[in-house]
């Protein structure tokens, strides 16, 4: 079922301290807040996953991982399995991230395996897409995400495809204070939305989440959230700090 999301990717941050912290700061404000329907997914580095899940218990929010490893498990050092996530009560992980395509030059293939890997342990992946600043300026930006969805995801039956979440992320607007204008952000989705229809039919494209992510802000999450086709957020640098976090779950 289509859902609202605004996932927080906390990324390499915090010490054990903060991120203690920042997730109680969270809590206090969703405890406030009318939450509207609205999925709330916290997705912080690997070592805090626990204080997190411990949290959840008593909060209103999902745990979501930022990585998980291609493999099923064995001797993968520093890996972390989909098997390990989902026993640690992990329901979401971020799959595609912009900066793990480009550091650790992550493959569509490896995606496809990720993908089902979670789906395998009922975690929901957040399939992150989007084009570099000089696929934009050269007009090829809508090739460019139909390639990305075509050569990770669209292998997928239709039962598992339903249950992803795409999270639409021009590259050049992730941690520049350039976000997408609302246009920008809502005739991609569409198009996106279209693509899955293509392939998999009107039903299942009604029905999928699809996220805008990249200089989304306190500021600009309620012009971007208006939009039909924009069902939620992956937010990066503004979900470092409680009371903006909360301001764009607010936005809806
Ligand atoms: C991200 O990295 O997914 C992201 C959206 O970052 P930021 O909000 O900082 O642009």
């Amino acid at each position: 079922m289509r859902r609202k999301i605004v996932a927080g990717n906390w990324k390499m941050n915090k010490t054990f301290q903060e991120a203690d912290e920042l997730i109680n700061e969270i809590i206090d404000g969703l405890d406030e807040a009318n939450q509207k329907n609205i999925n709330v997914v916290i997705c912080p580095p690997f070592t805090y996953i626990e204080l997190c899940t411990d949290y959840a218990q008593e909060s209103e929010y999902s745990v979501g991982a930022q990585n998980v490893s291609n493999n099923d498990s064995g001797a993968y050092t520093g890996e972390v399995s989909a098997k390990m996530l989902h026993s640690m009560g992990v329901e979401y992980c971020i799959i595609g991230h912009s900066e793990r395509r480009k550091y650790f030059k992550e493959t569509d293939h490896e995606l496809t395996q990720k993908a089902e890997l979670l789906l395998k342990n009922d975690i929901l992946p957040i399939f992150c897409c989007g084009e570099l600043l000089p696929d934009r300026e050269a007009s090829k930006h809508f090739d460019v995400v139909k390639q990305q969805l075509g050569n990770a995801l669209f292998g997928l039956d239709p039962l598992d495809f339903a249950k992803l979440i795409i999270a639409y992320e021009p590259v050049w607007a992730i941690g520049t204070g350039i976000t997408a204008t609302p246009d920008q952000a809502q005739e991609m989705h569409a198009y996106i939305r279209a693509l899955i229809s293509d392939k998999y039919g009107k039903e299942i494209a009604k029905n999928t989440s699809i996220l805008y992510g990249g200089s989304c802000n306190a500021q600009n999450a309620k012009e971007l959230f208006a939009n039909a086709d924009v069902d939620g957020g992956l937010i990066g640098g503004a979900c470092l700090k409680a009371t903006d976090f909360l301001k764009i779950i607010d936005s809806f």
